[in-house]
């Protein structure tokens, strides 16, 4: 490989002796579009990969309202508590567009985000959900190599991003609200399938009777749903009163044990690193296609005419990459 620039080479050393400007900036710099900071950035990934991965990984997700950030709040400060260092992150491709709750805001999250022993950062903003998670699984091993040894990445039920969270962590927690069924909650077809650990919620109060009936379906529901040999446990909480938080990482840690004693969690890690290749020359791929002038000039008419039905799909498509690979071929050649 190349020799590292100075610029990325000091920003390493920056980040690895804990400086948080150091982490907020080497984070700007993996969330920038400009070919010169990519560049950097990815020498700086490449100097700070052999100190990443000695972190226990969490992914969670729940509708909104459910208590994400409330329970994120007191998981983060139990486990601060406990010796830990935590970084916060999220993968949201609609916050943006919609303008809503943006996850990993720190005010939602208020005591938490001023704990020394916290990194909070919100959802990069990316057009694309491939976009969003590249970055966050990048921020995940600068945090990593800044010392945080707790990653949790916050999504929420919006479809997609649920896999692509689970795609990057170890244990894929959902926190349920006390109440019916998946769809009652709002919940997507197939979300809860990739749970490894699900948390009911707002367990106190006029709620703990529901929210024990909904351990009990949850439990009779996910009865044989397992990931390798880790049956997946239903667990309630009450994150606002601070209850339940010790079991849930307790759980996380058995979760740990058994998968780095059998392999799986380096089995899981090595088969999502093999899948961040994949969509790294996708989302690579897809990039320079629309950037390519020969492409950019007739793209909008070719879909114009695709979506109104007088062209197929299929010519549309091979006419546009005919031009990308063409003869035309210099700016995208490697
Ligand atoms: P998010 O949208 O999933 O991040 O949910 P929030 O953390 O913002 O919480 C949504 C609402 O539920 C807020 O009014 C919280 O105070 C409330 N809430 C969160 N956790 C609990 C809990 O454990 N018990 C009760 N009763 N309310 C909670």
């Amino acid at each position: 490989p190349d020799s590292l620039p100075p610029e990325a080479a000091r920003l390493a050393d920056a980040v690895r002796s804990g400086d948080r400007r150091a982490l907020a900036r080497a984070i700007t710099l993996i969330e920038s579009t400009r070919a010169d900071h990519r560049a950097v950035a990815d020498a700086l990934l490449a100097a700070l990969l052999p100190h990443t991965g000695d972190s226990v990984r969490l992914g969670i997700s729940g509708v909104p309202g459910v208590g994400k950030s409330t329970f994120i709040e007191a998981f983060g400060l139990h486990v601060i508590g406990l010796g830990h260092k935590v970084a916060v992150l999220a993968v949201d491709p609609s916050s943006q567009r919609t303008g809503g709750s943006i996850l990993g805001d720190k005010t939602r999250m208020v005591e938490l985000s001023r704990d020394p022993a916290a990194f909070i950062r919100p959802s990069p903003a990316g057009a694309t959900l491939g976009g969003v998670a590249r970055r966050t699984r990048e921020a995940m091993l600068v945090c990593e190599a800044a010392g945080f040894d707790v990653i949790l990445v916050e999504t929420v039920g919006v479809g997609q991003s649920e896999t692509a969270v689970a795609d990057m962590v170890d244990l894929f927690m959902l926190l349920l609200l006390p109440a019916g069924g998946d769809e009652l909650q709002g919940i997507k077809k197939g979300i809860v399938e990739l749970a490894d650990l699900v948390v009911v919620n707002k367990a106190d109060g006029d709620l703990t009777a529901t929210a024990r009936h909904t351990v009990a379906d949850y439990r009779h529901a996910l009865a044989l749903l397992r990931h390798g040999d880790w049956l997946v446990p239903v667990l309630s909480c009450s994150a606002v009163r601070k209850a339940g938080i010790d079991a849930i990482w307790q759980t996380i840690g058995e979760h740990r044990a058994l998968t780095t004693g059998n392999g799986q969690r380096d089995a899981r890690r090595a088969e999502q690193a093999r899948a961040w290749l994949w969509s790294e020359i996708r989302e690579t791929l897809i990039d320079r296609f629309r950037a390519h002038p020969a492409v950019r000039a007739d793209l909008a008419r070719l879909e114009a005419e695709v979506t109104a039905g007088t062209v197929l799909p299929a010519v549309a498509a091979h006419a546009l990459l005919a031009r990308f690979l063409g003869p035309a071929r210099g700016s995208g050649g490697a």
